[in-house]
């Protein structure tokens, strides 16, 4: 049975509490309560929420979930085999073969929401709708105030609270959270006419620097986004400037410049984890977006936010009931940096030296579509 200790008279201890339910959250719990620990999963928003994303998950994202046999609808998936890169200024195209297909595209929203009723179904406990305000850790427990001034006690803490840096410095880390990685903006159009066969086309080199665009049609979503490793301002002009081009181009069905205009410019923090000191804080592992766990070479940041979640629950289950959980809970450094560092890591190559081969050579343009979906070094 997976229900916490309950002390007559006192509140329930759970052996985990998750703060944060997006994919690192959820994930975790999923694990967690599969083995048959107590969870408390708790997020500020009620879910769904929306979450900026363009919904491409790379094939490995499917191989995990079948490892941890994560089920999702699969009226909510579509494969994709239809990709293009295009040059920055969009003349030039190249079209990557694929054996089978490199991924599959998901309504972000319906996503998260299958993840956490996939957590609740495994046994885990959720609140929604409950930011924490506070963390407090002691020498063998946490406890979270939430904003209605309830609290929760476990014996450990999994921080999955993505780009917000709020709960950092109540865990003790001083180098808080990733500040690094690529600035992102996104527009989202739904209902439209589209084409049946969903599409993936990538904008390579744009603003003469690493940044990329991604524009992803399926069902009736359209959802055109800009990664840049520059400055934040630089963002929403791209993504007006790409909007633009994209209408002027005929690629897509309308002109959304004032869409970008209006867009959040959300940090994304591409690689972010490698040049963090730690991941681990007394009673505490940081996954996700929170840790800095999104690959530096496309900006996807679900599955490396799984995979993350999934090692730091197996570590965690080990901790759980070890005579000194915090000598195991450091085991997830290594762990981590073993397994995904290559994957997390920048290209090995300058890509404005490539881009030319990429539109000349279709072997180039075939590894740089492993290189984006699959995160094999280009
Ligand atoms: C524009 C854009 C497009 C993207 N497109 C893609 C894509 O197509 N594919 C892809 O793989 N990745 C994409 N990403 C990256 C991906 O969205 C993130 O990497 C992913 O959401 C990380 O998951 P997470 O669980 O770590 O964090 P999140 O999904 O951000 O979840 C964190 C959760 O923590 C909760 N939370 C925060 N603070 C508190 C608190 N104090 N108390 C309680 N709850 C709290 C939040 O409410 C939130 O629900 C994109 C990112 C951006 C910005």
């Amino acid at each position: 049975m997976n229900g916490g200790i309950v002390v007559s008279g006192d509140a329930e201890i759970f052996d985990v509490l998750i703060v944060g339910a997006g994919p690192a959250g959820a994930t975790a719990a999923i694990r967690l309560a599969s083995q048959e620990r107590s969870v408390k999963l708790i997020d500020a928003a009620q879910f769904p929420r929306s979450a900026p994303c363009a919904g491409w998950l790379g094939s490995k994202t499917k191989e995990l979930l079948n490892d941890l046999d994560i089920k999702i609808p699969a009226k909510l998936t579509h494969a994709f085999k239809n990709v293009t890169f295009h040059s920055a200024d969009l003349s030039k195209t190249a079209r990557p073969n694929f054996e089978t297909a490199p991924g599959i595209l998901v309504d972000r929203n319906d996503f998260d929401l299958a993840l956490i009723k996939q957590a609740r179904s495994a046994g885990a406990k959720l609140a929604e709708g409950q930011p924490v305000a506070e963390l407090q850790i002691d020498e063998d427990s946490v406890t979270a105030t939430l904003a209605d001034h309830g609290t929760v006690t476990a014996k450990l803490l999994i921080l999955a609270t993505g780009r917000s840096t709020h709960l950092f410095d109540r865990i003790g880390l001083a180098g808080g959270p990733p500040t690094t990685g690529y600035w992102a903006a996104e527009v989202r159009v739904d209902k439209l006419p589209l084409k049946k066969t969903p599409t993936v086309d990538i904008v390579l080199g744009l603003d003469r620097s690493g940044a990329f665009g991604v524009v992803v049609a399926v069902g009736d979503r359209l959802v055109i986004n800009v990664h840049c490793p520059g400055q934040k301002s630089d963002v929403i002009p791209t993504l007006i400037s790409l909007c633009r081009q994209l209408d002027d181009a005929d690629l897509v069905p309308g002109n959304y410049t004032h869409n970008a205009a209006r867009a959040t410019v959300h940090m994304t923090p591409a690689a972010a984890a490698l040049g963090m000191d730690t991941h681990v804080a007394k009673r505490t592992l940081i996954v996700g977006d929170a840790g800095g766990f999104v690959s530096a070479a496309s900006g996807e940041g679900i599955y490396p936010a799984m995979w993350s979640a999934r090692i730091a629950a197996e570590v965690i289950n080990d901790a759980i009931d070890a005579p000194s959980p915090q000598d195991v809970l450091m085991q997830f450094n290594t762990r981590w940096r073993t397994e995904m560092a290559e994957y997390l890591q920048p290209p090995n190559t300058d890509l404005q030296y490539l881009l030319p081969l990429i539109f000349s050579n279709q072997p180039m343009t075939d590894r740089m579509g492993a290189a984006f979906f699959s995160g094999e070094n280009i």
